[in-house]
């Protein structure tokens, strides 16, 4: 809780980056963007804790680096109790009157369930609650935006969507080519979430998305998640929340107060907005949501956006 407005983060490499470089979350000194200690400060009470894999490997290769990624969070972050994991949405009530953060698994980029609806369901029994469907290359489901004939969802992809849905998983269209987007919607009967995306009419980056698409993913119920990552918000030098606000501005306008929520990619980036450093940051773009919107708005961009959404997914 920050001021008084409930703070969900829809997504952060925390678990990437824990993996690859071997970082220690609860180090005080660690180099993550969202430590333990900078959630602390961020004001987030539900984190979305992504594991990315690096897609040059097999989709074998890869569920082996999912499972490893999970042992880790089960091992190094969950252990101390100062984090908890949500499975389901009474969890996330329970956690946010004890005032502990709650955690959410999510995968990017859904390589390693390679065809196979048992490996989705075995992700689901492991904890997972959150999958975007690509990174930028194709896999059994779709094409992300790195893939040049940019179709859209698989037969299998479909089929995927459908039983995520079922199981009460949350389906996130960030990388997916923009045909996977409106396929998606075409067959979503729950929110469907952009996590960290932002809007393609202020700064035309392939990872951005259009009014459009915007507009379906808000009519399915969902929200966008706008994103800090400095080369989606535009390419001036030293770029800050004032650029951030701008993407916040048009969103607001063509998706209206339920459409738009947070989705930092810390630890998902090398590069940052000049004041939205780290997790320690998030404050002064909450203060500032507060004084630009006024606190009802605040509240649905910091968290309760993201917060309908868990709540009409996860059983
Ligand atoms: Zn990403």
């Amino acid at each position: 809780m920050y001021r008084g407005l409930k703070v969900v983060d829809g997504h952060a490499d925390i678990l990437y980056r824990m993996e690859s470089e071997g970082l220690s979350f609860y180090d005080v000194n660690s180099r993550l963007h969202q430590s333990a200690v900078n959630i602390q400060k961020s004001g987030v009470d539900v984190q979305v804790f992504v594991t990315f894999i690096d897609p040059t490997i097999t989709p074998s290769e890869q569920l082996y680096k999912v499972l490893s990624s999970l042992h880790r969070f089960h091992q190094e972050v969950e252990k101390s109790g100062s984090i908890e994991l949500i499975t389901a949405m009474e969890d996330v009530d329970r956690l946010i009157v004890k005032r502990t953060t709650g955690a959410i698994l999510s995968l990017e980029g859904a390589d390693a369930i390679n065809g196979e609806i048992a490996v989705l369901h075995a992700l689901y029994r492991l904890g997972i609650r959150w999958i975007g469907l690509t990174w930028n290359g194709a896999n059994s489901l779709a094409d992300g935006v790195g893939e040049e004939r940019g179709g859209g969802l698989t037969k299998f992809g479909k089929e995927a969507v459908k039983e995520m849905q079922r199981l009460g998983m949350v389906t996130d269209v960030s990388h997916l080519a923009w045909r996977g987007v409106e396929d998606v919607l075409a067959i979503a009967d729950k929110p469907i979430v952009a996590s960290h995306s932002n809007a393609y009419a202020i700064y035309p980056h392939r990872r951005n998305l259009p009014d459009e698409l915007i507009q379906g993913i808000v009519q399915s119920g969902g929200t966008m998640g706008v994103t800090f990552v400095p080369h989606f918000v535009g390419d001036r030098e030293n770029q800050s929340i004032d650029d951030l606000m701008v993407h916040m501005e048009h969103l607001l306008r063509v998706a209206g107060p339920d459409g738009v929520a947070l989705g930092s990619d810390f630890d998902g980036i090398t590069e940052t907005l000049v004041n939205l450093r780290s997790g320690e940051d998030y404050p002064l773009l909450l203060d500032r949501l507060i004084d630009e919107f006024g606190i009802d708005i605040a509240k649905k961009v910091a968290g309760e956006n993201l917060l309908r959404v868990l709540r009409n997914t996860i059983h």
